[in-house]
């Protein structure tokens, strides 16, 4: 029999793998998000990576393009019945809250300021700024009606990415609108209706076949030759009663005060169909089409349309790969992390003696990194170099003979090298920490 070599796998098209050291990018966002947001008052939502499609499909509407085209739903195996269930790999997250949270009754006894932060799926082309899993950190402010928290979600927003280093109206923009109630919807998309029918042969297959499930998403294109035909549609705010018109000022006066700067863009729509009232999008110039940074709004009629008490509700989900495609395209770099110290060993011998003293170290708060394997001196010192690490720790036959270690530091060549005993390495293990 002749063995065969095994063909090495690749991973899913569109779905990436987070290598070091870019991966503690990954994880300077993360301690920044979290920063910010516990300052606003904000506490982590963990819900499952797979929920029944019926709640995404009753969510975020049928005809998006999500659940038409982007979602990866799939028949479970049957239970012992018979019985499978419909599962999807979650493709946003507000509709797992919001499930959450009617599942747990947890808006009853007052509102609720959560985030979230992981991987979404959607089966879309792969590109630049376009995946198939991808990530999102997002935040929903459930229980509160006031323009106060519309304007709270996007001082949030604006704050994360100013202290991310991108600067409002430089490196991104806002974009707001107001999408109104439905009645004021209904009254709007009837208008809209009569102007997309007088222009019907303008309109591709997609376009044709929304007219009338969603004629907002009609104008919601990137076609240029409907974008005449889109200026000239009736706008919503034409037909946004007294309330919504209340609504959207305080929305507007907190903005102004707080000196955020945005356009009102009346075709803003958003693409999943929960949406009323504020909607808005944090917008970028430098990322070609996949621009959108950070999209939400408020979802007052969601929580309802999936079972529960009609409590109204606010948020946005942002996009984390664009944000460091982002963060990369105007020069904002975290500083790599790297050891305090790195430990040179000459001989396998003293190891057990040697790995010891790098646990006090490590007890004591310093980063500390093992050469690891046999080699030369030389190459041991290159390494710590490489390492970016402030000490060297040689742990020499002699040394470890007296119980004692050298201490060389890497950064400051006027320094002198130093021993140290080990047995009280938890004295003097500070001086190996930054501004010691
Ligand atoms: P787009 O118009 O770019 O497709 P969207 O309206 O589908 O975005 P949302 O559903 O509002 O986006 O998701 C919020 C954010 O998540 C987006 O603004 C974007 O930053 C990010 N995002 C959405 N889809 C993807 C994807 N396939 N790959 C990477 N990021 C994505
Ligand atoms: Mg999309």
């Amino acid at each position: 029999m002749t063995e065969k070599k095994m063909q090495p796998l690749q991973a899913v098209k569109g779905m990436n793998d987070v290598l070091p050291p870019d991966s503690a990018r990954w994880e300077w966002l993360e301690e920044k998000m979290r920063s910010v947001l516990q300052r606003y008052g904000y506490q982590n939502i963990r819900t499952p990576i797979v929920e029944p499609t019926a709640l995404f499909v009753r969510g975020l509407g049928e005809v998006t393009d999500v659940v038409e085209k982007e979602m990866y739903a799939f028949e479970d195996r049957a239970d012992k019945h018979g019985q499978a269930e419909h599962l999807a790999l979650r493709p946003e997250m507000t509709a797992g809250v919001v499930r959450a949270m009617i599942e747990h009754n947890f808006l009853r006894d007052s509102g609720r300021r959560l985030y979230y932060y992981g991987p979404m799926f959607r089966r879309e082309k792969p590109q630049k700024g376009r995946y198939r899993q991808f990530h999102q950190m997002g935040i929903e402010a459930l229980g509160f009606h006031g323009p106060d928290v519309d304007a709270e979600v996007i001082l949030l927003g604006r704050r994360l990415l100013g202290e991310l280093g991108l600067k409002d109206g430089e490196h991104i923009r806002l974009e707001l609108n107001c999408l109104g109630q439905p009645a004021e919807r209904s009254a709007h998309r009837e208008a809209l209706i009569a102007h997309l029918e007088a222009h019907k042969e303008l309109l591709d297959e997609d376009g044709q076949r929304r007219l009338y499930t969603n004629p907002l998403r009609v104008l919601d294109t990137k076609n240029p030759a409907l974008q005449e035909m889109a200026n000239a549609a009736p706008k919503l705010l034409d037909f946004l009663g007294e309330d919504s018109l209340a609504h959207f000022n305080g929305v507007r006066a907190i903005l102004d005060a707080a000196g955020v700067s945005y356009t009102i863009n009346p075709r803003l729509v958003r693409g999943l169909d929960y949406y009323n009232l504020t909607v808005f999008e944090w917008i970028t110039d430098k990322l070609g089409s996949q621009g959108t940074v950070c999209g939400g709004g408020r979802y007052d009629g969601l929580i309802e349309q999936l079972g529960g008490k009609p409590t109204p509700a606010v948020g946005f989900g942002m996009g984390l790969e664009r944000l460091l495609l982002l963060l990369d395209e105007v020069g904002v770099a975290p500083a790599a992390p790297v050891p305090q110290a790195y430990a040179i060993v000459p001989s396998a011998t003293g190891l057990p003696q040697v790995m010891v003293a790098l646990e006090a170290l490590r007890a004591a708060g310093v980063a500390v990194v093992l050469h690891p394997g046999q080699s030369s001196m030389k190459s041991q010192f290159k390494k710590a170099d490489a390492s970016g690490a402030a000490w060297a720790l040689i742990f020499g036959e002699d040394e470890l003979a007296r119980g004692e270690v050298a201490i060389k530091p890497l950064r400051d060549a006027a320094a002198a090298q130093y021993t140290r005993t080990l047995a009280t390495a938890a004295d003097w293990a500070g001086e190996l920490l930054p501004n010691a």
